[in-house]
């Protein structure tokens, strides 16, 4: 009697980071992973994105509803106000990488929109070996985490944004790692003095980054 051998459901994406992991293979074997459950409701992988040589590397929480249609990291109004946010602080994109805690969008229907849901520890846990292996392969001087979700992931543990915000920290990912709000956080303040005031504290935090880039070695 035969029975057909079915394959062992990927526990994380360990599972799929391929030998001699350059960018460029990372950001094509991840095209199919199923590390979680995240990739069945996606409608593709947003990896990250950057040049191989990129001194900071922006960590976020997770595609949003426009960076899942383009598989493009921060192409939506987060990314702009990013964007913004980079010039302002003197940050040359150029030297930026980008990408997210997990790699999948993940949503729940409302009405006719797809709306943002958080990934939990367990999706967090699964994509990491991406983030390492990005990491791995860019070897920035700066990691900046956006937002608590993009912290946890990068700390290893549960942590308070207003704790970590601000300062330069060393973790098993990496070892100058800084942590401020997600630029979506800050659009969805009702007000606009708010959202101003927010922005204005987000851009601070960038020009401490620029600061601490500039206090490397510029070589090496
Ligand atoms: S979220 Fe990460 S681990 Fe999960 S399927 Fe997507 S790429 Fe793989």
């Amino acid at each position: 009697m035969s029975r057909e051998k079915s394959k062992p459901e990927a526990k994380s994406a360990a599972d799929f980071i391929p030998p001699d992991p350059t960018l460029p293979r990372l950001t094509e074997a991840a095209a199919s992973c199923t590390g979680c459950n995240l990739y069945k409701q996606a409608t593709q992988t947003v990896f990250g994105e950057g040049p191989r040589k990129a001194k900071v590397f922006f960590v976020g929480e997770q595609p949003g509803d426009q960076e899942d249609r383009a598989g493009h990291p921060f192409v939506g109004p987060a990314g702009s106000l990013l964007n913004k946010a980079l010039i302002e602080a003197g940050i040359a994109r150029g030297e930026t990488y980008v990408t997210n805690a997990v790699k999948h969008f993940k949503w729940e229907p409302q009405g006719k929109r797809r709306k943002h849901k958080k990934p939990n520890a367990a999706e967090l846990a699964a994509c990491k070996p991406w983030l390492q292996a990005e990491l791995n392969a860019i070897r920035p001087k700066v990691v900046v985490c956006l937002g608590l979700t993009a912290a946890q992931s990068v700390f290893g543990r549960a942590v308070r944004l207003g704790d970590v915000r601000g300062t330069f920290h060393k973790t098993s990912l990496a070892d100058d790692v800084f942590a401020t709000v997600h630029p979506s956080s800050i659009l969805r303040h009702p007000e606009k003095e708010q959202r101003d005031e927010e922005y204005r504290k987000f851009v601070s935090d960038l020009r401490l980054v620029r600061e601490r880039l500039s206090s490397h070695h510029p070589e090496g």
